[in-house]
C-alpha cells in the first residue's frame, strides 16, 4: 500500500470561511439593525425573499452542521418526545431537538442559535417534510408560514406546470409584503435572479472540472464548497466566490493536481451525504485512490433556467426541474449521463433512512443501470444525520470489496 495521501485544501477555502462567517454575523445582528428574518427551505424561492430585503436563513444547513458535529442522535430523541417519528428526515428532528435543547454549532460562531423567523417560506419540490419543519416553528412562534406546492415525480417541465407554479411564487408577494414593510421592487428582483443564475452558472462550471482525469475535485470537497450556492445564492458575494474558487480549480488542471493523489478509481455518489462520516470517508476514499468526482447531491443547487427577463416564471421553472422531483425514468437518464460525461468506473448508492426522497436504490435503479452500463455498484445503508442508522465497520468493508470489484472490471 503506497503512503496515505493527504486531503488538499483549497487556498479559495479562507475566503469560504469568511463569506460564511459574514453572512451569519449578519443574520445574528439583522434584529438589531431592524432586519426582518426569512426561513427558506434550500431550493425555495430565496431571491424573491431577498429582493423584499429579508435576512434568507435555511435551516437545512442547520441541519448538516448539527449532522457534521455529530450533535444529532442526542437531539433526535427530544424531537421523538414531541411526536415527530424517528423515521422521519433527520435534518428536520435534529433541528427541532436543538431547538427544544438550546444547543446549536451556530453558538461556536457567537450566535445564540438560529435565528428567529418573522415568516417561514417552503416548497414541497423536494419533499413534505419541510412544510411539517416549519409548521412546527410557525406553531412556535405564532408567525405566518407560507409555502409553494410542486408537483412532483416529473417526467418534464411543460408550460401549464411552469404557469402552476408561478403563480405561486407571485401570490407570496401579498402576505409577504407588510412583512417585509416594503413593496416588491421588480428590478430588485430581476437583479437577484441575475446574481442567482451567474453563481449556478459559475457552480456549475467548478462541478464540471471533475470530469478531467485527475479529478482537481471530489464530492467532499464539494459538500463544504456548496455553501455559498445555497446560502448566499443572489447575493455578488457568491460570485465572486466561485470566480476565485473556479480559477484556482483551473490551475489546478493546469499543474495536473489531483484531488485524489495517483487517482485510480472514479465514482459517481448518488443520495445524500452522511455528515458525520464526511472525513473518515474521504480518508478511505484517498487510501483507496478512489475520487467521487461527480454527485446527484453537490449538482442539486444547478439553477440554469433562471432568467432576470422573467423572474417568476424561470424561478418556477428552475425550481421545479430539480433531480428530487423528476420521474423514475428521468433519474434513472440523469444518472447514466453524468456517469458518461464523468468517467465514473462504478455508482454508490447511498440509502438513507430518514430520507427516502433522496435514496434512489429503492425501486431497482441500481440494477437497471447496471445492466445498461455494465458498471459496478455498490449501496450502502446509513442517514444523512442519524449515525445509529450507520455501521461504520460494514460499510468500510463493503467499500473496499467494491474498489476489489471495479479493479476486476
Ligand atoms: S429532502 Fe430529505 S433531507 Fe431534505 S428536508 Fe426533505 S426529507 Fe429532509
Amino acid at each position: 500500500m503506497p503512503p496515505t495521501a493527504e486531503r488538499k485544501d483549497f487556498e479559495a477555502t479562507k475566503k469560504l470561511r469568511s463569506v460564511m462567517g459574514q453572512y451569519f454575523a449578519d443574520l445574528g445582528r439583522g434584529p438589531t439593525e431592524g432586519k426582518k428574518t426569512a426561513w427558506c427551505t434550500s431550493v425555495g424561492p430565496a431571491e424573491l425573499l431577498r429582493a423584499l430585503g429579508f435576512n434568507v436563513y435555511f435551516p437545512e444547513n442547520h441541519g448538516a452542521m448539527l449532522g457534521a458535529a455529530r450533535m444529532a442522535a442526542d437531539l433526535i430523541p427530544l424531537a421523538n418526545a414531541r411526536g415527530f417519528s424517528p423515521d422521519i428526515c433527520s435534518y428536520l428532528t435534529s433541528d427541532v431537538g436543538s431547538y427544544l435543547k438550546g444547543e446549536s454549532p451556530l453558538q461556536k460562531m457567537k450566535l445564540s442559535g438560529p435565528p428567529k423567523a418573522d415568516v417561514l417560506v417552503y416548497n414541497t419540490n423536494q419533499c413534505r417534510d419541510v412544510k411539517d419543519w416549519f409548521q412546527f416553528y410557525a406553531r412556535e412562534w405564532g408567525v405566518p408560514c407560507l409555502g409553494i406546492h410542486t408537483p412532483r415525480s416529473l417526467d418534464g417541465v411543460d408550460e401549464p406546470l411552469v404557469g402552476h407554479v408561478a403563480r405561486q411564487i407571485q401570490q407570496l408577494v401579498e402576505p409577504l409584503e407588510p412583512i417585509a414593510g416594503r413593496r416588491l421592487d421588480i428590478d430588485r428582483l430581476r437583479e437577484v435572479v441575475d446574481l442567482s443564475r451567474q453563481t449556478t452558472v459559475l457552480w456549475k462550471a467548478v462541478l464540471e472540472t471533475a470530469a478531467q482525469r485527475p479529478s482537481p475535485l471530489s464530492f467532499f470537497d464539494g459538500t463544504i464548497q456548496m455553501g455559498p450556492a445555497v446560502v448566499i445564492r443572489g447575493l455578488p458575494e457568491a460570485v465572486d466566490y466561485y470566480r476565485l474558487l473556479l480559477a484556482e480549480l483551473q490551475q489546478r488542471i493546469a499543474a495536473g493536481v489531483a484531488a485524489v493523489e495517483g487517482e485510480k478509481f472514479r465514482i459517481y455518489w448518488e443520495g445524500m451525504p452522511i455528515w458525520g462520516k464526511l472525513s473518515s470517508l474521504a480518508a478511505q476514499f484517498l487510501e483507496l485512490r478512489m475520487c467521487v468526482v461527480a454527485s446527484t447531491y453537490c449538482n442539486s443547487w444547478i439553477f440554469e433556467d433562471l432568467d432576470p427577463a422573467c423572474p417568476f416564471e424561470s424561478m418556477a421553472r428552475a425550481y421545479s426541474s430539480i433531480f428530487i422531483c423528476r420521474s423514475e425514468e428521468y433519474k434513472q437518464a440523469y444518472v447514466g449521463k453524468m456517469v458518461a460525461r464523468f468517467q465514473a468506473d462504478g455508482i454508490l448508492y447511498h440509502d438513507s433512512k430518514t430520507c427516502p426522497n433522496n435514496s434512489n436504490n429503492r425501486y431497482g435503479m441500481p440494477q437497471r443501470l447496471q445492466k445498461e452500463l455494465h458498471k459496478p455498484y455498490l449501496v450502502i445503508n446509513g442517514d444523512l444525520n442519524d449515525l445509529r442508522l450507520y455501521s461504520e465497520e460494514q460499510t468500510r468493508t463493503s467499500i473496499e470489496a467494491f474498489v476489489e470489484q471495479m479493479a476486476q472490471e
